[in-house]
């Protein structure tokens, strides 16, 4: 499913490259964290979740060279829905990579019920916290094995009813073999859209304490659209979720919505009260609307 970029120059080569070393990262990640840069300290302790509740204390992180995020305060109560929007290159990826901790802050901590990720095991956080990337990885295997991966015991019962509440199963079950059609690479190509369908039956299977979804910003048609923004309200109901928006109309619903801007919170409210202030969520609103063609020149800087 990668699609071939032809460089028009090597600018754009090395965009190119880039992205994709980057979605090749993230897709390993996915799976198992054999590359993570990150590893348990000496004394790690599993994780215990008791209300979910994330929060990021003056967090600053930087890939290297320059910061990408600025010091990010931000608390998302256990069950409560956290919403990320901003213009491309905000930052937002890269507030959920430190959840899943992929990386570290360079200063400031990112913590779940007051535990510091840095002090628990990778394991109990990736069993604690369900993420669904932009570009999930789907594994060489059927589709089955796929959606059990976090749980190889779950019945087939099981496995078709996290597919169906996560709108899956009626595509799953027209693919050659059904469930036992493999996938992945050498397996059947599926579109982005249903393999986002089929890492959220993952999620759904798993059960995690915190659900963290990112939003594809490639264009899906509206049906599979609608149906990954209503398989993804059955995740957040009752658990703490993060999920970063491309289209505002996926968080118009959440408890809190922050917007970034070159890797800092600018704005942060309801959608109510973000329409109010007519600040940069309610020109980026606008816009998506289609009330105006592009963002106000004092919002584009840089
Ligand atoms: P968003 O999700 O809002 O588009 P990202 O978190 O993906 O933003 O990226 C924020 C900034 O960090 C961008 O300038 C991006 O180029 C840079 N960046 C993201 N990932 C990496 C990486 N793995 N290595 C170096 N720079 C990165």
């Amino acid at each position: 499913t990668q699609t071939l970029v032809w460089p028009v120059s090597e600018f754009g080569e090395i965009i190119n490259l880039y992205q994709r070393a980057k979605a090749s990262a993230r897709r390993i990640f996915d799976l198992a964290d054999t590359q993570a840069a990150v590893r348990d300290a000496d004394d790690a302790e599993p994780l215990q979740v008791t209300h979910g509740t994330v929060e990021y204390d003056g967090v600053s992180f930087g890939y290297g060279r320059g910061t990408v995020l600025r010091d990010v305060d931000v608390t998302v109560p256990g069950g409560t829905t956290l919403g990320i929007v901003g213009p491309t290159g905000a930052g937002k990826s890269t507030v959920v990579e430190l959840l899943v901790r992929m990386y570290d802050p360079d200063s400031g901590a990112v913590r779940i019920d007051g535990q510091d990720l840095r002090t628990v095991t990778l394991d109990s956080l990736r069993s604690a916290v369900g993420y669904v990337s932009q570009d999930p990885f789907l594994f060489y295997g059927t589709v089955r094995e796929n959606i059990a991966y976090a749980r190889p015991d779950a019945s087939e019962r099981e496995v078709e009813d996290a597919a169906r509440r996560a709108n899956a199963h009626e595509f799953v079950r027209n693919l050659p073999d059904g469930y036992d059609t493999l996938v992945g690479e050498r397996g059947v190509k599926l579109s982005g859209g249903q393999r986002q369908r089929i890492s959220i039956a993952r999620a759904v299977l798993a059960d995690p304490d915190v659900f963290v979804f990112d939003e594809a910003t490639s264009a899906v048609d509206t049906e599979t659209e609608l149906l990954i923004q209503q398989s993804i309200a059955d995740l957040t109901a009752e658990r703490t979720t993060v999920v970063i928006a491309h289209r505002l109309s996926t968080v118009r619903h959440a408890d809190t919505i922050v917007v970034l801007d070159d890797g800092r919170v600018v704005e942060r409210g309801t959608h109510e009260e973000l329409l109010a202030r007519d600040g940069l969520y309610a020109n980026l609103w606008a816009v998506q609307a289609g009330q105006i063609d592009d963002l106000p020149p004092e919002f584009v800087a840089r």
